[in-house]
This record gives structure tokens, C-alpha cells and sequence, in this order.
């Protein structure tokens, strides 16, 4: 057992799993990043990682350990239900993709009975119905799903694994909009965008898989790649249809290995925000790519901009394809 568990967290290092789950941290010292608390509500960062001993601390709310004792703390979980749903080799594939199908219907069937949802669809620029139904766009309301999937006959258990529900049995995702997120055909995971002041994004645990609609693009010569889905969902309806998105700045080792197989421009096209960490990361990758032999070019959205908010203020397709044409290594 306790050899498993060393090799367990050998494979996935704490800042690697972080990062899968859309933390963001910045270098605090030389081998510690510190970002906002994913265990408590926080507006000033102080969760810290430690990268060479592997563990985590959090000023905030006294918390800390290791891996084991994240996932523990984070999903609710007895130490053996951390190990097993930090294990692939543990969890049921086929079972997997069925509960989350029936899950993003259910999300999607909420959507239009939710004038909260549709409105914030508009504010974020996102009105085409048929993109909205094409992209499984749902809502979750909270409070709902557990008994709708424990009436179709999943398990309390097999729930509680995805992150459907929580310890307590809460629906995990309450007042989100919802994006399925699919490798090949399967759904392997949601996001859920909060629609309310609740931390904005949110993932159930598990790989987010590889860039957004993939399969869509693969053979695309030129590529668009925003960090967000509202970002993708407002330039696919603008007309370009040879977006996809890595959802956070970071890029796991399937993305990157996506955007590299293939002769391709990437055009990367990252928040411009006022901290520069949308910029900071676009220009890694953009170097990280060049050395891959794939062609990068920086897409130029006004200060304080990402692809949404450049739509949502008045931006149209034309000016954005401007952008696109004045973008730069
Ligand atoms: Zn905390």
C-alpha cells in the first residue's frame, strides 16, 4: 500500500494535479508557487505549493499536505476513495461516460426553463440557439441532479467518484453553465461557469482531456486557440470556425502534443490582462511551440481584452480577423 501510494504521487505531482484542475499559481520563491485557496473563498492568494517537497499550505484556512490529503479535502473523501479516484486503472470508463451523458442532457434540459442562465448567455455575448445546442450548452441549477440520476439508477457511490455530488450529497455544480467537455465522442468532463459570485470555474476532478472541439480543427492549416469557452463560443458564432481552446493558460501534455502533430499557425489568443499573465503565458508557448517547428503568432486584442469581452463590447468579425492578420511571433 504504501508503495502505491509513493508511486501515485510520483505520477501526478501536486502542482500538476492543481493545474489540471485549472489552479493558477505564480512562483513565490524558487521551488513554491502561491495562488488563491481552492479549499476556502479568498480574494488574496494564500495557498502555497512547495515543488520540492510536493505538499501544499494555505495560510487562510490553516490547511496543507500532500496529494492524498488534497483530494481528500477538496472532494470529501476518505483516504481510500482519494486513492481510488486518483488511480485510471480504478475507475470504470464505460460507467464513466454514461453517468456524464446523462448528466449534460439533464444540464441542457435546465437550460430553458432558467431565464437566470439565458440572460447571463447574453450578457457573456452567446445567443445562437442552434451553437448553444450544438456545444451541449446546459445549465446547472443545483439541487437537482442527484435525485434525477439516482432515479435512473446510478449509485450514490459511482456519483460521489465523478464529482457529480459532494460528500454531503449536494449537487456539486449549483447555478453553472455548463460545457461538456468531449475527447473523440465521449464526454470526459464538465465545466461549469458560475453565474453568480461563486468561484468562477469549476471542473469535476479527472483530466479536462485534450483542446476544446479538437476534432473539429485537426486538419485546420491555420488555428485559433482562446483559454476560455466563452471566448470560443462568441468567435464560433461570429463565423470562425477554426477555433478551439485550452481551457486555462496552461496547456497539458495532450494539448500541446494536439497542436504540434501536423504543420499548422497557431494564434494564440490569451487575455490581455492588466497583471500581463495572459500575455506572460501566451509568449511561453508561443516560444515552446516555435521549438516543436509549429509556427505561433500572438493575437493583438486591446488592453484589458479577451476574445469575449472584445465581442461583447462591439467587436465584430472583420475587426477581429484585422487582429488576426496583424499578429506577430
Ligand atoms: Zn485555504
Amino acid at each position: 500500500m504504501g508503495e502505491d501510494v509513493e508511486t501515485l504521487k510520483r505520477r501526478t505531482p501536486l502542482l500538476d494535479y492543481l493545474r489540471q484542475h485549472n489552479w493558477t499559481g505564480h512562483p513565490a520563491s524558487r521551488s513554491e508557487f502561491v495562488g488563491l485557496c481552492p479549499l476556502h473563498e479568498e480574494s488574496r492568494p494564500s495557498f502555497y505549493v512547495n515543488t520540492r517537497k510536493d505538499v501544499f499550505y494555505c495560510h487562510g484556512c490553516g490547511q496543507g499536505g500532500d496529494l492524498i490529503r488534497f483530494v481528500q479535502l477538496s472532494r470529501g473523501l476518505s483516504f481510500r476513495q482519494s486513492l481510488a479516484c486518483l488511480d485510471p486503472e480504478i475507475t470504470p470508463e464505460a460507467d464513466t461516460t454514461a453517468v456524464l451523458d446523462e448528466a449534460a442532457d439533464f444540464y441542457q434540459q435546465q437550460l430553458d426553463h432558467s431565464p437566470d442562465a439565458i440572460s447571463y448567455l447574453r450578457r457573456r455575448g452567446v445567443h445562437d440557439l442552434v451553437l448553444l445546442r450544438e456545444l451541449g450548452i446546459g445549465y446547472a441549477p443545483g439541487g437537482t441532479l442527484r435525485r434525477y440520476l439516482t432515479a435512473q439508477g446510478y449509485s450514490f457511490d459511482v456519483l460521489q467518484r465523478l464529482g457529480l455530488i459532494n460528500a454531503r450529497g449536494a449537487d456539486a455544480l449549483y447555478q453553472r453553465i455548463v460545457f461538456p467537455l468531449q475527447q473523440g465522442e465521449c464526454i470526459v468532463n464538465l465545466y461549469g461557469r458560475s453565474i453568480g459570485s461563486a468561484f468562477a470555474h469549476r471542473f469535476l476532478p479527472g483530466s479536462k482531456g485534450g483542446l476544446y472541439a479538437w476534432e473539429k480543427v485537426r486538419n485546420c492549416s491555420e488555428v485559433v486557440l482562446v483559454e476560455g469557452l466563452f471566448d470560443y463560443a462568441v468567435l464560433r458564432q461570429a463565423g470562425f470556425f477554426n477555433v478551439t481552446c485550452s481551457l486555462g493558460t496552461h496547456l497539458n501534455d495532450t494539448q500541446l502534443r494536439q497542436l504540434c502533430e501536423g504543420e499548422r499557425t497557431v494564434y494564440i489568443a490569451f487575455d490581455v490582462d492588466r497583471n500581463q499573465s495572459g500575455q506572460h503565458a501566451a509568449e511561453q508557448l508561443a516560444h515552446l511551440l516555435i521549438t516543436h517547428g509549429i509556427s505561433a503568432r500572438r493575437v493583438p486584442l486591446p488592453d484589458g481584452h479577451d476574445p469575449n469581452s472584445f465581442f461583447v463590447e462591439g467587436g465584430d468579425a472583420p475587426q477581429f480577423q484585422s487582429l488576426l492578420e496583424a499578429a506577430q511571433p
